[in-house]
């Protein structure tokens, strides 16, 4: 549910994205609040009571237009509202996405949405980091992406996000492509021998390191694989 579609439209069909729509791995529909205004002019957002500057989104289109989608798909889908309010998203919430049967996103817009609407539809609150964007719709995108990569199918083998950075609470392992030798700068030894226990050693002690490297945080605490 956005007031731009076409925005969202664009970069979701495109590439990996929108070849794994033409496969029929998954439907994304959009929804333009701005449809549901039931105002001659087509608004859908007004002043913020007490004051203040900037607009707020009205309640109404947005119920409606929660309430057509419900209609359309035949039953309700879990509600996720775009908010620098809400909890950080991780590839954890992604892969939890990836197993829904289908969800919602709601996308605000100014300075943001009636918040009576969030406390009667909205099921939870995602942000994508403690800055402040002017729509929910980069941010939407960002779930979407990182949620539709993880759906069987949509990436070339099964397997390719199982070794990626963040899956198993580590980061990835370098990788290297052809030229094999590239201005004098030789690809790692190990991974031209052809021996794939010693690479996958080798992988597993880079990821480790890169992750003591970059984000020591990230080997603090207890972490689980995703998925498990
Ligand atoms: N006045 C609000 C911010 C509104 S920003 C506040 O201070 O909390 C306008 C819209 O952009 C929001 O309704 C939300 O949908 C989206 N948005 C902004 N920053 C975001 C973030 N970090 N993560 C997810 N959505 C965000």
């Amino acid at each position: 549910m956005t007031l731009f579609p076409e925005v969202c439209a664009a970069f979701t069909d495109s590439s990996i994205l929108g070849r794994a729509q033409q496969k029929g791995l998954l439907e994304i529909h959009y929804h333009n609040i701005r449809d549901y205004s039931g105002d001659k002019h087509n608004r859908v957002d007004d002043y913020s009571y007490g004051g203040g500057p900037g607009m707020v989104m009205q309640p109404e289109p947005i119920y409606t237009c929660f309430e057509a989608i419900c209609e359309q798909r035949g039953s309700r889908p879990k509600l996720f509202y775009m908010s620098p309010q809400g909890k950080p998203f991780a590839q954890e919430k992604a892969f939890e996405l990836s197993k829904l049967d289908g969800f919602a996103i709601l996308c605000g817009h100014y300075e943001g949405v009636d918040q009576r609407v969030i406390d009667i539809l909205v099921d939870e609150e995602i942000s994508i980091g403690d800055y402040v964007l002017t729509g929910g719709e980069l941010a939407a995108m960002v779930v979407v992406d990182a949620t539709i990569r993880l759906i069987d199918g949509v990436l070339s083998q099964p397997d390719c996000y199982l070794g990626e950075s963040h899956m198993d609470g580590l980061l990835e392992y370098p990788q290297y492509t052809r030229p094999e030798i590239w201005r004098d700068i030789p690809v790692p030894e190990v991974l031209i021998s052809g021996h794939h226990e010693n690479v996958k050693k080798w992988r597993s002690q880079k990821s480790v390191e890169t992750t003591q490297k970059k984000r020591p945080d990230m080997l603090d605490g207890d972490r689980s694989n995703i998925g498990e």
